[in-house]
């Protein structure tokens, strides 16, 4: 009904009050579950969602939001920023450049390599080498071979020898000889975290200085996977993380606890077996994939994006004055319509969506109101109480209503004004607050 569009109306123009301890507590604890169903550990969940909460605490919430799609986007935008806000790019200064890619077996250590070598290859017109560094797996080394044949990119190996620093060492005077100004060593890995591997790239590391090193880890190993990035890093304190097999259906929480637990910036995702499937790391895509509520997220950078705060402000000191007007109404009416299709937007409110499914939301709901505006005259927008009968049957003959449609805008009109009026005295801030807004 009109009511309900006024009340909307009404209700978007007064904001809703601030983030505090109740209104946000559901919520909190709804992102504290979707971060361990991602994999995080309780741990960081809960140390990450009290600190984001602790910080949200007072904040306004002024747009046409609630307190929680509020948080939800506070701790979006937490997150991205805890797993590096920027993505970060390699260092490619060396001449060569030399790259070492660590990881237990399995992980798609190889299989990255590959696709590192085509994308600086194809992205940033690099002459790459690949080395087989993988010398007790004899079908790593021919894997590589296949990737390195199927990219254009030469493979360094060599079948007999056992000795992945000398391998190393041959590879970077083979690397010089063919002028290639990047390097990147694949290494073998054991199943798990074993001294002998360790101490075997320890010495590669030692031998050829890489410019990075990059641990590649499976996201689909989970918690697992934070034990091995630790490991990995207090022998060979990498550059950077690289996150494959996200193509699955993992939702990467490890991204988030790595990068808490070892502090260094994931720089690449690998999606798929196909060399193409590689992606830079962007933390705030990450940030949704993790939260699963990309969905709120998007519903408030829109809201935030359409809202004009010195427009609420004007607007709030206007009510206040109580000379909120038509003019100022139809405003508001179509900031609400800038926000886009409001049944998609409703939709992506969490729980709305069933409420309201049911429910004739069209775009269409203002279009009578909007109309008879219109036909008003500036002056009478301005002061409503010009608008006697004759002036109603102009207005409702202009905008195609009936004079009942505009007798009913104009008592609602003036009941809201009534309404705002006492909502900004203090006994109806008191009842606001005591409504828990
Ligand atoms: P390595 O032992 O660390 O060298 O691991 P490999 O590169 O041989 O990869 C192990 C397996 O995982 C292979 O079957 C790869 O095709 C597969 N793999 C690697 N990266 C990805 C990925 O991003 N997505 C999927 N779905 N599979 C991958």
């Amino acid at each position: 009904s009109l009511q309900d569009k006024l009340d909307k109306a009404l209700h978007t123009l007064k904001g809703k009050g601030q983030i505090t301890e109740i209104n946000v507590a559901e919520t909190i604890k709804e992102v504290r579950r979707a971060l361990v169903d991602a994999d995080v550990s309780y741990k960081v969940a809960k140390d990450f969602t009290d600190k984001v909460k602790e910080k949200a605490l007072g904040q306004n919430v002024i747009t046409s939001l609630n307190p929680n799609q509020l948080m939800v986007k506070i701790v979006h935008d937490e997150l991205a920023e805890l797993m590096g806000g920027d993505s970060e790019e390699l260092n490619l200064s060396g001449n060569p450049t030399i790259i070492l890619i660590a990881g237990l077996q399995g992980s798609g250590k190889t299989t990255f390599s590959g696709k590192l070598a085509n994308y600086l290859k194809t992205k940033k017109g690099k002459n790459p080498l690949l080395v087989a560094g993988d010398v007790y797996r004899p079908a790593a080394i021919e894997q590589l071979k296949v990737l390195g044949e199927q990219i254009g990119v030469p493979v360094y190996a060599e079948t007999e020898n056992k000795n992945p620093v000398q391998i190393a060492q041959n590879a970077l005077q083979k690397g010089k000889e063919g002028n290639h100004n990047v390097i990147i060593i694949d290494t073998a890995g054991r199943l798990a975290i074993d001294e002998a591997m360790m101490n075997e790239i320890r010495q590669v590391h030692q031998t050829v200085k890489p410019h990075e090193t990059l641990f590649v880890v499976d996201s689909m190993t989970g918690q697992d996977a934070v034990n091995t990035a630790k490991a990995f890093n207090d022998v060979l304190d990498y550059n950077g993380v690289i996150l494959t097999k996200l193509d699955g259906d993992t939702r990467g929480g490890a991204a988030l606890t790595i990068r808490t637990v070892v502090d260094k910036p994931i720089k690449f995702i690998s999606t798929g077996e196909k060399m193409e499937a590689l992606d830079i790391f962007y933390p705030s895509r990450m940030a949704d994939r993790i939260l699963g509520m990309g969905d709120v997220v998007s519903l408030v950078e829109r809201a935030q994006e359409q809202f004009d705060e010195e427009e609420a402000k004007r607007l709030q000191k206007k009510i206040a004055k109580n000379t909120f007007d038509f003019d100022d109404f139809l405003k508001q009416i179509q900031q609400i319509k800038r926000m886009g299709n409001m049944k998609d937007l409703m939709g992506m409110i969490p729980g709305a969506g069933k409420a309201l499914k049911d429910i004739e939301i069209d775009d269409n709901a203002f279009k009578g109101v909007e109309a008879i505006i219109h036909s008003m005259t500036p002056k009478e927008r301005q002061n409503p109480q010009l608008i006697d009968a004759s002036r109603k049957k102009r207005i409702a003959s202009g905008s195609g209503t009936s004079v009942q449609e505009v007798n009913q805008l104009l008592k609602q009109f003036s009941e809201m004004g009534k309404m705002m009026k006492f909502m900004q005295s203090p006994g109806g801030r008191q009842m606001m607050q005591a409504m828990g807004k």
